[in-house]
């Protein structure tokens, strides 16, 4: 059985009429450059999240491009994040001419950056940490506040996975992105809430921020032809917006959905391999659900069987950050953050989507398991 990472009709057919009858609104309207639905989905998804702005860019990546600079880093600054991401949660960092401080993640079944690894790496340059809350489970936001009171610190949480995800902090449940000083989300298609395109957003509750951020991806203008500072061309489509505010109307449900995909996932798997766990005081997103085996050989073997049996699948990341090519300047070596460095080898990464059937599952988590057993019976 044929099986995709991500079906993006099967959740689009029930709203199609609805979205096709937007997009032509919007086409006969003929405003696409911070249209009427851009500042409308904003509102929207600022009353969502409870976050005071919701300021819209061109994708995720230009959102943690747009909130670093917004929060002043600058040349000769640094700011520690993880090295288990994709690369636009660093690439930002160098970009705006800081230097990208890796530290490792905690090897407690949830991959997110480890808070003790974080204060080893302060110095007295360091201006920010980016926690990612990695495959949508919250990163240990308590501690990570907490460094960052400590030491004047601002922390932008990349929710680029992680959009609907929940967390009790300080004994009160908020939505992921809305705890540090920005929040940064991706509409990338396969993303949660995924647009027809590309698309990002940050919120924050700092009015200078907010305001900063809508200056800098307009050409550094708020006023037609007044430019207060350089900026860049990075504006959410007024046709993307559009389709975002009607996908937003049933992003809760789909994350319910995507939860109750984990939940049976895990109870087929939880024999053969370790399965994402999810923290008390912890709302998991799912975009991603990831499995670890103990070796990898192991995984691999797997991962052979499932492009064999024509289940997608995919390693969420097979090389961390720091020892890629891209950072050999920065000087890391094999054996300087060993958990990452380890995980990388066993992770593996399932299809997930809302309307993944229990057939699917089936078929999918019965290939897990013949792999396995038949890797294991190999070496006995
Ligand atoms: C997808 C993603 C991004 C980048 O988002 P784009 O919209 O593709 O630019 C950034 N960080 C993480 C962790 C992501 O998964």
């Amino acid at each position: 059985m044929k099986i995709q990472m991500v079906d993006m009709l099967r959740g689009y057919r029930p709203i199609q009429k609805e979205t096709e009858e937007a997009i032509k609104r919007v086409l006969e309207k003929a405003h696409f450059i911070l249209g009427e639905d851009v500042a409308e989905f904003e509102k929207e998804f600022s009353a969502f999240t409870g976050a005071r702005h919701a300021v819209s860019v061109a994708s995720g990546t230009d959102a943690l491009r747009l909130a670093i600079l917004a929060c002043g880093i600058k040349e000769g600054d640094e700011v520690i994040t993880t090295p288990f991401t994709f690369i636009a949660t660093s690439e930002t960092i160098s970009q705006a001419g800081a230097k990208v401080v890796f530290a490792d993640i905690l090897n407690d079944g949830i991959y997110n950056i480890d808070p003790a690894s974080i204060e080893k790496k302060i110095t007295a340059k360091t201006r920010a940490i980016i926690p990612v809350h990695l495959y949508g489970h919250p990163a240990d936001m308590n501690s990570i506040m907490k460094i960052a009171k400590k030491h004047n610190l601002k922390v932008i949480e990349d929710c680029a996975q992680s959009f609907t995800g929940k967390y009790k902090y300080n004994g009160e449940w908020k939505q992921l992105g809305t705890i540090g000083d920005c929040g940064t989300f991706s509409f990338f298609p396969a993303k949660n809430l995924g647009a027809f395109g590309d698309g990002g957003l940050i919120t924050t509750n700092d009015d200078k921020i907010a305001q900063t951020i809508k200056t800098l991806r307009n050409h550094g203008s708020s006023q037609r032809y007044l430019y207060e500072m350089e900026g860049f061309n990075s504006r959410l489509d007024t046709i993307q917006a559009a389709i975002l505010r009607i996908r937003l109307k049933h992003v809760a449900k789909w994350t319910e959905m995507r939860n109750e995909v984990m939940n049976k996932y895990n109870k087929a798997l939880r024999d053969v391999c370790a399965v994402p766990v999810v923290k008390d005081g912890c709302y998991h997103s799912c975009n991603y659900y990831t499995i670890r085996f103990s070796s990898k050989e192991e995984r691999d073997f797997v991962q052979q069987h499932l492009n064999k049996k024509e289940i997608a699948n995919q390693i969420y990341y097979p090389i961390c950050l720091h020892l890629q090519k891209a950072y050999e300047k920065l000087g890391y070596k094999k054996g300087d953050l060993p958990v990452c460095e380890t995980v990388q080898d066993q992770v593996l990464s399932l299809p997930m989507y809302p309307e993944l059937s229990d057939e699917e599952i089936n078929e999918i988590t019965a290939q897990v398991k013949e792999a396995v057993n038949s890797f294991r019976k190999a070496r006995v």
